[in-house]
């Protein structure tokens, strides 16, 4: 299966060497993608988002303002406790947002693709740079779709250990646009309760799946078979937008999961299954975070050997003791409460 892969050099002109989303990130995927090549796998420059495409999510006030911070600092600068900033910060995260609209263009041409871009997007709200993010990618490439592509009924899904508050903001009220977010609770943003759900015409169309810390492989397949797969059946999107963070898994030093680099593997698996079955196999991941670079570069690689049906390396990180059980209770309250799984009307005909 041919995919196509897309990166920039430019996004080292946001980085901090003390910082764990940092460079280094992407140099280390690259550098496995190298050691071990994917057959069918092309590499393709990143293009600069245009302003009007990233305005289709952010409010041109807060673009001007991230626009004009950066012309008025000369080094690296806090922009908040946890988020820093450089001149070029804005280049960087135009290119990211551009990679995710490339990998949108890839899909509708036929084929599997990831956007390796950062700085990642999912924390960015519309009006509101957040946890490392800037421009919301995946939030930027879905408006993309529906305006470029005339794709209407988009799936998002988010298994970046951290809840994806901003994508969720920009399509809390959307009936066309299913937000599902896998993500530990209590943990950074402490937002995503299962009792969120959309609102107005959107109501339905967040789905909020807390998990357990420790939650491991298990926790995770049975939280994906028995939620995410059945909503994103009774939903019926025209694509799937993968928010691929890679921070559940146990190495990361910022999340604090079991997953391993099989259980992405198996995520992955199940979800390019579901867009087989669904969406014509229209399938796009977006990177979120990840900070375990050993971890980052082996799962990544997994994930493309998946899209790519190229045969996967051994797990060499291997698998920890974890909690199997982290997802069960949001499980059944979700099948008992969620109105994708357990409403038997036709609310989105
Ligand atoms: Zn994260």
């Amino acid at each position: 299966m041919p995919i196509t892969i897309i990166t920039t050099p430019q996004h080292t002109l946001h980085t901090n060497a003390h910082h764990p989303e940092q460079a280094a990130r992407i140099d280390a995927i690259m550098a496995t993608l190298r050691t071990n090549p994917i057959a069918g796998a092309t590499l393709q420059a990143a293009r600069s988002a245009d302003l009007r495409t990233i305005q289709a999510v952010h409010t041109p006030d807060y673009v001007a303002w991230l626009q004009q911070r950066c012309a008025r600092i000369t080094r690296l600068s806090d922009l908040s406790a946890d988020t820093y900033i450089t001149p070029d910060s804005v280049t960087a995260a135009r290119m990211a947002a551009g990679a995710a609209c490339d990998a949108i263009d890839a899909m509708q041409a036929g084929q599997r693709a990831f956007a390796l871009g950062r700085p990642p997007g999912h924390h960015a709200t519309p009006g509101e740079a957040m946890g490392f993010c800037f421009f919301n990618n995946i939030a930027i490439a879905t408006r993309y779709a529906q305006q470029h592509h005339r794709l209407q009924r988009i799936a998002i899904v988010d298994f970046d250990i951290h809840h994806g508050n901003g994508t969720q903001d920009a399509f809390y009220g959307d009936a066309d646009v299913l937000f599902i977010s896998s993500h530990s609770a209590p943990l950074y943003p402490f937002s995503g309760n299962r009792e969120q759900m959309g609102h107005g015409a959107g109501h339905g169309t967040t789905l909020n799946i807390p998990m357990q810390r420790l939650s491991d492989d298990s926790a995770y397949i049975a939280a994906y078979q028995q939620v995410v797969i059945p909503a994103l059946t009774r939903f019926q999107p025209d694509c799937l937008l993968i928010s691929a963070g890679y921070d559940a898994h146990w190495d990361d030093p910022v999340g604090n999961c079991a997953l391993s680099v099989t259980g992405y593997s198996q995520l992955m698996q199940l979800l390019i299954a579901a867009a087989q079955q669904l969406c014509a196999d229209k399938i796009v991941a977006i990177l979120e975070g990840g900070y375990s670079q050993r971890a980052l570069a082996a799962s990544v690689h997994a994930t493309l050997c998946q899209l790519a049906n190229h045969p996967l390396m051994p797990d060499s990180l291997g698998q920890r003791p974890g909690n199997s059980h982290g997802a069960d209770q949001s499980i059944a309250w979700l099948r008992a409460h969620h109105p994708l799984l357990h409403d038997t009307k036709e609310i989105f005909s």
